[in-house]
C-alpha cells in the first residue's frame, strides 16, 4: 500500500475533503423544500442556487443521495421520440447533456455511442419510418437502416434469417449516449451545497400540511418544517408523497429490473435494443454488458430481482447476441418506476398552490435530468410554467390531451 495512503487512513490530521457540509439541524423554516435526493431534486436544488440565487433550500432525502432510480437506472440517454412535445423535451435535455461535465467541473461520463433499434416486422419498420420523420424535422438525428448497415456496425449482431424473430431494419439515433449514472446526482449535489442548500440524508417526509390550499409545511421523521413552496422529485413514490398533498396522480408502479455481466474486452459501442424481444443492451467503458427490458407485469413497490426476468432477459439477450453465452453475471437489480397512462412524464403545478409536481418518470427520467432541474427550478423562481414542459401539465389527463410515447418507450430505455 503506498505510504501516502497509510498516512491519509491513520491520521487525523490528514480529513477527507467532503464533497458536501455535512448535515446540520435543520431549520424551522425554508423557502424551498425539495423532496428527494436523485438527479432530479438535486438538479433542481442546483439551478436555483445556480442560476436563480436562492439558497434557502432543503433537499430532504429518506435514504442516501442517489439512493432511488438515479443509481439503479441503465443510463441511456437519447431523444428520438414521437412526439413533437417529446422530441422538443428530450432534444435540449441531450443537449445539456454534453456539458454537463464543464457545468459541473466533474466527469459524468457522458459517452456518445449512439442508439440502434431493431424492427423485427414491417409495422415495426413503418413506425420507425414515421419517428425517424417527425425526429429529422426537429433537428434530432435519426434514420431507419437496412440490414447491411447494420450487419457493418454491429458484426456481433445475430443477423441470422433463421431467428426466431428475423432482424429486418433498425432506427440509427447518432444522438444517443450514456453516463454515469450516480455521478450526475454527486454533481449537482455538490454545486448545490457549495451554494448555501443544505442536503438532509436519512430525512424523510411523513406528512405534508396544506392550508387554505396552499402548501405551509411539511412533516419528517426528524421534525416538522415550514416552507414557502415544495418540490417532489421522488420517483417510485410518486403517487404516495403526492398523496400527503391529497393530489392523486394517475400512476401506477412496476419494478423494473436490469443486470450486468463482469467485464470483457470492448466488443461494440453503440446501445443496442429490440422492443420486440423486449431487452436492449450496450457495453459499459469498463467493459461490463449492461442489459435490461421491460417493467415487471405487475404494479408492486418491491426491489427484489426475480429468477423469472433474469431468465427473460438472459433469453431475449442471446437471440441478438450469441457469444453473451460464454458471459457471467455479476449483479442483478431493481427500482420501482411510475408509469402514466401516457408515458409521458407530468411536470409543472398541481391543484395544491406552491406545490410543484416533478413525477412519473417510469422507465424514461434518467436522460431528463438536466432539462428537469433546469426547468423545475425556473417555474419555482419565477412562478411562470416554461413554454417546454407546459404540455407534461397534470391536467392533460382531464383534458384529453395526452401525449402518447408508448411506442417510442417500450424496451428502448
Ligand atoms: C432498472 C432501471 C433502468 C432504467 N433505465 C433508464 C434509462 O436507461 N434511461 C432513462 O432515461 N431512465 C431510466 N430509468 C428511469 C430513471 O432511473 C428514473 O426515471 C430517474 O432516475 C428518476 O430520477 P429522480 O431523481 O426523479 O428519482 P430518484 O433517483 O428515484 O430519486 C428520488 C428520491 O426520493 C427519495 N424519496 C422517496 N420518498 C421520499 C420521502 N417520503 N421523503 C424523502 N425522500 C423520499 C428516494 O429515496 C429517492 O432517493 C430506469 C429505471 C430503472 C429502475
Amino acid at each position: 500500500m503506498p505510504f501516502g495512503l497509510l498516512k491519509y487512513g491513520l491520521n487525523s490530521e490528514y480529513p477527507g475533503t467532503h464533497h458536501f457540509n455535512p448535515t446540520t439541524e435543520l431549520k424551522k423554516h425554508y423557502d424551498v423544500v425539495i423532496i428527494g435526493a436523485g438527479g432530479h431534486g438535486t438538479g433542481i436544488a442546483y439551478h436555483l442556487a445556480k442560476y436563480h440565487g436562492i439558497t434557502n433550500v432543503a433537499v430532504l432525502e429518506k435514504n442516501y443521495l442517489g439512493s432511488g432510480n438515479t443509481a439503479r437506472n441503465t443510463a441511456v440517454i437519447r431523444s428520438n421520440y414521437l412526439t413533437e412535445e417529446g422530441v422538443t423535451f428530450y432534444r435540449e435535455s441531450v443537449k445539456l447533456w454534453q456539458d454537463l461535465s464543464n457545468e459541473f467541473n466533474y466527469n459524468v461520463m457522458m459517452e456518445s455511442r449512439g442508439q440502434l433499434t431493431l424492427a423485427h416486422s414491417d409495422a415495426a419498420i413503418r413506425s420507425f419510418r414515421w419517428r425517424a420523420e417527425v425526429n429529422q424535422h426537429m433537428g434530432v438525428r435519426s434514420e431507419l437502416i437496412d440490414r447491411q448497415q447494420i450487419a457493418e456496425m454491429i458484426p456481433n449482431l445475430n443477423m441470422s434469417e433463421d431467428a426466431r424473430f428475423p432482424i429486418m431494419a433498425g432506427l440509427w439515433h447518432a444522438d444517443g449516449a450514456t453516463a454515469r449514472h450516480d455521478a450526475v446526482a454527486w454533481g449537482y449535489a455538490k454545486g448545490a451545497c457549495k451554494r448555501g442548500v443544505e442536503l438532509h440524508q436519512l430525512t424523510e417526509v411523513q406528512d405534508i400540511e396544506v392550508t387554505s390550499g396552499k402548501v405551509t409545511a411539511v412533516k419528517t421523521n426528524r421534525g416538522r418544517i415550514e416552507c414557502g413552496c415544495v418540490v417532489q422529485a421522488v420517483a417510485g413514490a410518486s403517487s404516495i408523497v403526492a398523496k400527503m398533498a391529497g393530489i392523486p396522480l394517475p400512476i401506477h408502479s412496476y419494478p423494473l429490473q436490469a443486470m450486468v455481466t463482469q467485464p470483457y474486452k470492448p466488443v461494440f459501442t453503440p446501445h443496442v435494443s429490440s422492443p420486440h424481444l423486449h431487452v436492449y443492451t450496450h457495453q459499459t467503458s469498463r467493459g461490463e454488458f449492461v442489459i435490461g427490458g421491460g417493467s415487471d407485469p405487475y404494479p408492486l413497490y418491491n426491489t427484489r430481482a426475480t429468477l423469472d426476468q433474469r431468465e427473460t432477459l438472459t433469453a431475449a439477450a442471446l437471440e441478438l447476441f450469441p457469444f453473451l453465452a460464454q458471459a457471467r453475471m455479476l449483479r442483478q437489480w431493481a427500482g420501482t418506476t411510475d408509469m402514466t397512462p401516457d408515458y409521458s412524464p407530468i411536470m409543472g403545478l398541481s391543484p395544491v398552490d406552491n406545490y410543484y409536481l416533478d413525477a412519473g418518470w417510469g422507465t424514461w427520467g434518467f436522460k431528463a435530468t438536466p432539462i428537469c432541474g433546469k426547468t423545475m427550478a425556473e417555474l419555482v423562481a419565477t412562478g411562470k410554467v416554461p413554454e417546454i414542459i407546459k404540455p407534461f401539465e397534470l391536467e392533460r389527463f382531464y383534458k384529453y390531451q395526452q401525449i402518447n410515447e408508448a411506442g417510442a418507450t417500450a424496451a428502448s430505455h
